[in-house]
């Protein structure tokens, strides 16, 4: 017999949501019984499950047995208060929460009259944060900038150069195509988002300089100045300078003001990549990092990293929002409307590369509310705290040497019986499935990255961590 429907009805959506509920909470109360580190093969989730689809529908009931056989042996539990590996993608509950009814409402938010909510609450909370963080006036929509929701720091990243290029060619290289040689520089140390952006964008690799860092592995400016001048005496434009808050292998912070300055100095556009680390900016006392964070034109960080929002979630802010807009406007008929056209709102799709939109800032402010201000002081001083007990410990210890001064929650370390050591020591407890931490190189030499910054990360968790890790190292010694 044909049916009328295969939709679920709502009356199966709250039985079963209740129970996807559960199921949510009861990963999390039991987190530690699975190994943090998948130790599933390449292939081996695929080969469980089936080549073909199926041709009638299937109970939540056999979907919620597959889901808990053959796909929770290939998570890697990100979730863990031990994951200590690359850079965290915490979550909290109301976060979920805000995420859960922003899938509800199914919202795409591309313009304004698409969902007057999705884009008048995105702009309120990024001011609010602007106002957290101890951001520039110019940076909020109240002045002559403000911010909007991206996905990743890749997208800003990508998103700033291209504003960037229209500025340095007078909004013509849209039109034309780029006709001058443009040059941009970042760091030796600088996220590989920004080398993508530059071959993205039409730049091209061979025109990104590389500075040179200094001890702390933080942008030389002596060696930017020079490059700069070496650049334009061979007929070359500067366009655009990146400095981290926080680079992916070590946490170092390039010095802001400086690198403002010069950026100021040559005209170009100025891009703070703060992915990780622009979360301490709602702690006062690490505001010094950003010490001359006014003179960027642009500035990115990621609630999706330390700040209890779940991926994604990146936050990037303009201090002038008609550079944006003009680099990213574009008006076919189709999309033609009132609100538009009174120059009343804003259309965030005229804020990035794409149309469509989530509707993310409904889990943004979810964790605002929840945890206030102080609330996400409270945590973020805590993995602070954490990293220094840890760094502590492995100042005390004999066997194992820190290898830079951690300014936030990321401790580098290595042991100092030399790389080969340190990479077996690392898959040694990786495979245990107690903990998961990964490795950088630095000056050539193999590190290890203890990053603290996990939602349920306690001391008891980084000191059994740091238990684990002698152990293992004296039993392979
Ligand atoms: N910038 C820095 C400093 C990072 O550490 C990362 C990722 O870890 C990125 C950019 C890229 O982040 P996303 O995954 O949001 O593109």
């Amino acid at each position: 017999m044909k049916k009328s429907s295969y939709h679920m009805t709502t009356e199966q959506f709250r039985t079963e949501g209740k129970k996807v509920i559960d199921w949510i909470a009861d990963y999390y109360e039991n987190i530690d019984k699975y190994p943090v580190l998948s130790q599933a093969k390449p292939g081996e989730i695929k080969a469980a499950l089936p080549e073909n689809p199926p041709q009638t529908g299937e109970s939540m009931e056999v979907m919620m047995c597959d889901l808990d056989e053959k796909i929770m042996p290939g998570i890697t539990h990100w979730q863990s208060p031990n994951f200590y590996a690359f850079f965290p993608s915490n979550t909290s509950f109301p976060s979920i929460l805000g995420d859960l009814i922003s899938s509800g409402l199914g919202v795409q938010g591309m313009i304004w009259a698409t969902s007057p909510a999705a884009t008048e609450l995105e702009t309120r909370v990024l001011d609010w944060l602007a106002d957290m963080m101890g951001m520039p006036e110019k940076f909020k929509s109240t002045s002559t900038g403000g911010g909007v929701l991206q996905d990743t720091a890749s997208t800003s990243a990508l998103t700033a150069m291209i504003a960037a290029r229209e500025r340095a060619t007078n909004f013509q290289s849209n039109k034309t195509g780029i006709q001058q040689k443009l040059v941009a520089y970042i760091s030796t140390q600088t996220h590989s988002s920004l080398e993508k952006a530059a071959k993205i964008c039409g730049i091209g690799s061979e025109n990104l300089r590389m500075i040179v860092v200094d001890e702390k592995f933080a942008m030389r400016t002596d060696l930017l100045k020079e490059q700069i001048q070496k650049d334009k005496a061979a007929g070359l434009t500067p366009f655009f300078i990146c400095a981290a808050l926080g680079t992916t292998s070590s946490n170092a912070v390039d010095p802001v003001r400086k690198i403002g300055e010069i950026a100021r100095k040559e005209n170009c556009w100025f891009h703070i990549d703060a992915a990780m680390s622009g979360t301490a900016m709602v702690c006062p006392e690490f505001r010094h990092f950003q010490d001359g964070v006014e003179l960027a034109d642009s500035y990115c960080f990621n609630p999706h990293k330390w700040m209890f929002t779940n991926f994604d979630c990146d936050v990037f802010w303009v201090g002038n929002r008609e550079e944006l807009i003009n680099t990213f406007s574009i008006l076919p008929e189709y999309l033609r409307n009132q609100a538009t056209e009174s120059g009343q709102v804003f259309d965030y799709r005229d804020w990035h590369v794409q149309l469509g939109r989530r509707f993310r800032s409904l889990k943004l402010w979810f964790v605002i509310r929840h945890y206030g201000v102080e609330g996400l002081q409270f945590h973020i001083r805590n993995h602070v705290k954490l990293a220094q007990n840890f760094t502590q410990w492995i100042n005390e210890s004999d066997d194992f040497e820190l290898f830079v001064e951690p300014p936030f929650n990321l401790v580098c370390f290595r042991h100092k019986a030399g790389d080969d050591f340190n990479m077996k020591l690392m898959n040694a407890v990786n495979a245990t499935g107690k903990a998961y931490f990964t490795h950088t190189k630095l000056n050539g030499q193999v590190v290890l990255r203890m990053s603290i910054g996990q939602t349920n990360t306690e001391e008891n968790h980084v000191r059994d961590t740091w238990d684990l890790i002698r152990e293992i190292a004296r039993e392979i010694s």
